[in-house]
């Protein structure tokens, strides 16, 4: 156990996360007379709007991941810590991070806590085995690895069954990256695998949207939504609307529909994008406020200053944080992030709690990509889709994306795919398909069941040996 210490006596915050709250937190105390202490679990600070495009091997993952340190690097006054938030403790004014086996507690005048949500799989976690979500780049180059290879396999498989399986490729969600991802794995094989195998056309493969509601995108509107579903009906997107996905496997899904219907989807990727689920760190902080619940999602309802009750030092923004009319959106978290930070400095200069004045939440619109030169995009009550809207898209996330690098490699990235039929990043290996569930397996002590699992994906002989040289290592250990 390591004890972080500073002993200059200056005002200690520390910001856990490294997503849009936590980075634009740490940014907006730059010229704070504060000591600044990034806590975060990955290294990098991830721009999660694009990782469907790592998926779907537009962009690779270092433009849309650049490395916490490098870009907080001219920051003088805040140091970045590696480490999974274990403990976060109101009454002492610490925070217990781990590395590996190494404890390190850290301790703190302010705290912002911007932890995020991960995926839900609505108490049936288990469907994670054979859908993964998208919320991180473990989870973007395992299903890149997946679509790949379910081609790969397609391209060897001796029945028309068994290669329309593998050509059927499942979405579950059709929120905002669910469209994305459906209209970017039908261009990858109407536009970028076409004409490359031998035994397969990649045009065949058929991509299956599936959602619970009655409408895709609904939180944009019918006007919004009617058009991403006509465009992706377009591209050979099969929509199911108020179909519930009741059970996944290896094989396949399992669908009800609204009429009770109960039916059987054969196919070898599926991904999951249906719901998420607030980091446990917000449950773990309203326990031990004086009063502050978390809501069905887990997120902590925080007061008008989004801090916990009894704690005004507790600053709890972003993903994690539930406040009404703020989605939960980069621009909900860059916001929450900068007033937390406001009311820090403000603090420093003798202002007190109860002087601040609530949060506000400007509301700059949304935008949904569906494919090269169609978005829709929602700004006010200005609603409009189509090139223009393609063309804000790209302007917006280039805006976003940190470092000039990034930008420059992602708009190389952008017109090799968009204007040409390529795509820059098409590797995947093996490890990236396999190595979570073996991970797994290992974790759990499944020896049959990592075996049996390799089997049941399809794995090949070297990666189930993989797997039983991985579980013989760790029992050795
Ligand atoms: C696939 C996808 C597409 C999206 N598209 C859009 C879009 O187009 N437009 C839009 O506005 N929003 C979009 N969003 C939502 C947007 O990305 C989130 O609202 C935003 O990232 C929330 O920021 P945050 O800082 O609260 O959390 P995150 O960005 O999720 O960051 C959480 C951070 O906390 C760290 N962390 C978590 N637990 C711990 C722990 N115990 N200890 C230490 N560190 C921890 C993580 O490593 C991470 O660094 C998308 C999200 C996803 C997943």
């Amino acid at each position: 156990m390591s004890t972080q210490t500073v002993e200059n006596g200056r005002h200690r915050v520390v910001v856990i996360g490294s997503g849009f709250g936590g980075l634009f937190g740490t940014k907006h105390l730059k010229r704070a007379d504060v000591d600044v202490t990034l806590i975060s679990k990955t290294s990098t600070h991830l721009f999660q709007p694009l990782l469907y495009q790592v998926a779907t091997g537009i962009l690779s993952v270092g433009e849309i991941a650049p490395a916490t340190r490098l870009v907080l690097r001219k920051q003088k006054n805040a140091q970045v810590l590696l480490g999974e938030v274990t403990d976060i403790d109101l009454t002492n004014n610490t925070v217990t991070s781990r590395l590996l086996d190494q404890d390190t507690v850290t301790p703190f005048d302010s705290l912002i806590v911007a932890t995020g949500a991960q995926q839900s799989y609505f108490g049936n976690d288990r469907f994670a085995t054979y859908a993964p979500g998208m919320k991180t780049i473990d989870d973007a180059l395992e299903l890149r690895g997946r679509i790949l290879g379910a081609f790969e396999q397609a391209e060897l498989a001796t029945t028309q069954e068994e290669r329309d399986r593998l050509l059927t490729f499942v979405i579950v969600g059709a929120g905002p990256t669910g469209v994305e991802l459906a209209g970017q794995i039908a261009e990858l094989s109407d536009r970028t695998l076409e004409g490359t195998f031998h035994n397969i056309d990649p045009r065949d493969a058929r991509v299956v949207l599936i959602e619970g509601a009655g409408a895709v995108l609904g939180p944009m509107g019918p006007k919004l939504g009617g058009k991403a579903e006509r465009r992706l009906e377009k591209m050979g997107v099969e929509i199911q609307l108020n179909a519930m996905v009741i059970d996944v496997d290896a094989f396949g899904v399992t669908v009800k529909d609204s009429d009770g219907t109960i039916r059987r989807i054969e196919s070898a990727c599926k991904v999951w994008s249906a719901g998420v689920q607030a980091s446990p760190l917000g449950k773990l902080i309203a326990d031990q406020s004086d009063g502050t619940e978390v809501d069905r999602a887990g997120r902590v309802v925080v007061e008008p200053d989004l801090t916990v009750k009894g704690h005004p030092n507790v600053f709890v923004v972003g993903d994690l944080m539930s406040v009404p009319n703020v989605p939960g959106q980069a621009q909900g978290a860059i916001q929450g992030a900068t007033y937390a930070a406001k009311q820090i400095k403000a603090g420093l200069k003798g202002q007190a709690p109860q002087e601040r004045k609530p949060f506000k939440y400007f509301n700059k619109g949304s935008m949904a990509t569906i494919s090269r030169f169609s978005a829709v995009c929602q700004v006010g009550k200005l609603e409009f889709g189509g090139f223009i809207a393609w063309l804000a898209w790209l302007a917006l996330h280039l805006y976003y994306l940190v470092g000039y690098r990034s930008r420059i490699v992602t708009v190389i990235q952008w017109f090799v795919t968009f204007l040409g039929r390529s795509r820059g990043q098409m590797a995947a290996t093996e490890q990236w398909v396999f190595a979570r569930l073996a991970l797994e397996a290992i974790s759990n002590g499944d020896d049959e069941d990592a075996e049996q699992l390799a089997a049941a994906l399809g794995a090949s002989t070297n990666s189930r040996v993989a797997v039983d040289k991985a579980h013989t290592d760790a029992k050795a250990g």
